[in-house]
């Protein structure tokens, strides 16, 4: 027996729809690469997303077709998310730090004939021209054509959208693609994954419950993620359902700037990987002032340091809530939020389990964790086991792909190791290839990651497992100090020893500066490379 109610699809348009007759007056504010601040409102973007559809349309995009974008956080590209999606395109958002062969190979994978990017990524386009079969219209965002000598020359986007008349919204299946991104991509070629316009809207939906980022119209977001990695985190789509005012930071994520945009927009939350979150606490601590209107920060896509939370928390009032989700569950998997359970052992009880979990069941995603035969383990906070997921914005197959990626009981394998609890906390021990195995057992390398980010100097910590002749694997840990600040070896192994068991003692501690990777996190399998071999020399 069919329900009896109305089949209209979940099409990101009607997000844009919705914000524009809802919020239309609500603000959007973008720095941009060399232009002055912008500011327009969520009508403002409704009218300049439907021109720039026509102009795709008139450039011949059509249902299935994709369009990359090279682009950092600014208005323009937000337009995109909209504008390519709300005509059955697909966005391809190319991740500019990924290395030119790596971005090339994302480009001709997706097919894309449509390449929209920002001044400062000309010299990349020129690079990478010979390489792109594909594309065949280059339209730079900017109020300026590209025409430099050695550049590639591209017309610009406020020209050629100033002479379009806004659409209207076509209606298609909510299975449509909709936004393809690819995965950093750290061991092989980048892989694809292509999110439905169901899975965005539904992954919108429930990123801006109280249970996850907790949104409102009363917000004013910044999101210090970028739009080329996981959307964001979805929230140019959450904060349009919710009416949030939007503030762009476009590339400039150092702590002044960040500070800035903050105080004189009001801010209120944000979000990001924890480099970003150290160099703005950073700043902080050396201009003595406080943080604003900021009021919460998600921060996820490594461990959040728990010196990190707790200074941001207890010295600054801002509240922290750890994020974990990959680029397969678009992005969101779970957050870490209180429950009144919880509440009721008192705030320091609270605080250590929000902290050091990286989230908590939501609805939307199933977790399970199981053994290397596929067995589910107990829920007991203890055992730690391979992450499996499953759920509506959850990956099916890569682009591309003839394979499923699931098992056959539809779970996808996350690559992370976990413990469950049976209050529905989980928490991440390691990645499957990042684990240090010790004369056969687990050392956590997250864990003692951070108890040393806690030692005073710290900027970055960093644990990886290194050749061993005995244990086939030992802990080595590097430490990369704040600048101007002089670390001594012993100081850090004394700082550990009280927090951690003996046996996890790293074997080494070097100072040397921490690589990341294209995302902004620690580039483990460069340090396990560089220093395989320091336990035996
Ligand atoms: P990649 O960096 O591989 O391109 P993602 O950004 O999708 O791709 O990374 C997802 C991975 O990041 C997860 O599988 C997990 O290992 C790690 N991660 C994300 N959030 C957290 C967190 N809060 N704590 C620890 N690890 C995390």
């Amino acid at each position: 027996l069919e329900g009896l109610m109305q089949k209209a699809p979940l099409l990101i348009s009607g997000i844009l729809t919705h914000a524009a007759s809802a919020h239309g007056d609500t603000e959007i504010v973008s720095r941009l690469v060399d232009e002055p601040l912008w500011r327009y409102d969520y009508r403002g973007l409704a009218t300049r997303a439907a021109q720039a559809a026509a102009l795709l349309q008139r450039l011949g995009i059509g249902a299935g077709d994709c369009v990359s974008s090279l682009a950092w956080n600014t208005h323009r590209h937000y337009e995109l998310f909209f504008a390519v999606p709300g005509i059955g395109a697909v966005l391809h958002t190319a991740n500019p730090r990924l290395a030119d062969e790596q971005i090339a190979y994302t480009l001709n994978h997706a097919q894309s004939s449509v390449l929209l990017f920002d001044r400062s990524f000309a010299p990349i386009v020129a690079r990478l021209l010979p390489q792109l079969a594909h594309i065949r219209h280059f339209i730079v965002l900017s109020d300026r054509d590209c025409d430099a000598p050695g550049e590639v020359p591209a017309p610009s986007y406020e020209t050629l959208i100033a002479a379009e008349q806004p659409l209207a919204w076509p209606s298609f299946d909510e299975n449509a693609g909709a936004v393809l991104c690819y995965t950093s991509g750290t061991t092989g070629d980048p892989k694809g994954v292509l999110y439905s316009h169901r899975s965005v809207v539904l992954h919108a939906l429930a990123a801006g419950l109280s249970g996850a980022f907790g949104l409102s119209a009363f917000d004013c977001v910044m999101p210090c993620s970028s739009l080329y990695h996981g959307t964001a985190w979805g929230l140019p789509f959450a904060a349009a359902i919710n009416g949030c005012k939007f503030v762009l930071p476009c590339d400039k994520m150092d702590g002044r700037s960040l500070q800035e945009l903050i105080k004189n927009e009001g801010v209120t939350f944000s979000g990001g990987v924890p480099t970003i979150w150290t160099m703005y606490l950073d700043h902080l601590e050396r201009s003595g002032e406080d943080a604003g209107s900021l009021q919460r920060l998600v921060i996820g896509g490594s461990a959040v340091p728990r010196a990190m939370a707790e200074k941001f928390q207890g010295k600054y009032g801002v509240t922290i809530r750890q994020l974990w989700g990959m680029t397969e569950t678009s992005p969101l998997g779970v957050i870490s939020t209180p429950t009144p359970k919880l509440a009721a052992r008192g705030q320091q009880a609270t605080d250590e389990v929000i902290w050091t979990r990286q989230g908590r069941l939501q609805f939307g995603i199933e977790l399970k964790i199981v053994d290397e035969d596929g067995f589910e383990l107990p829920r007991d906070g203890q055992t730690p086991g391979q992450l499996l997921v499953r759920g509506p914005w959850t990956i099916e197959r890569y682009f591309r792909s003839e394979k499923s990626a699931l098992d056959a009981d539809g779970w996808f394998d996350t690559g992370d190791i976990a413990t469950l609890d049976g209050d529905g906390f989980m928490r991440i021990t390691d990645r499957s290839k990042d684990v240090i195995k010790s004369g056969g057992e687990w050392v956590s390398s997250i864990d003692i990651e951070n108890v040393a980010a806690a030692c005073p100097g710290v900027k970055i910590a960093a644990v990886v497992g290194v050749f061993h002749p005995k244990w086939e694997e030992r802990p080595l840990l590097v430490i990369e100090p704040h600048h101007d600040v002089s670390i001594c070896v012993h100081s850090v192994l004394a700082h550990l020893e009280p927090h951690i068991v003996k046996w996890w003692m790293p074997d080494a501690v070097v100072i040397d500066q921490v690589p990341l990777t294209a995302t902004g996190k620690i580039n483990k399998k460069l340090l396990r490379e560089r220093y395989r071999d320091h336990l035996v020399s």
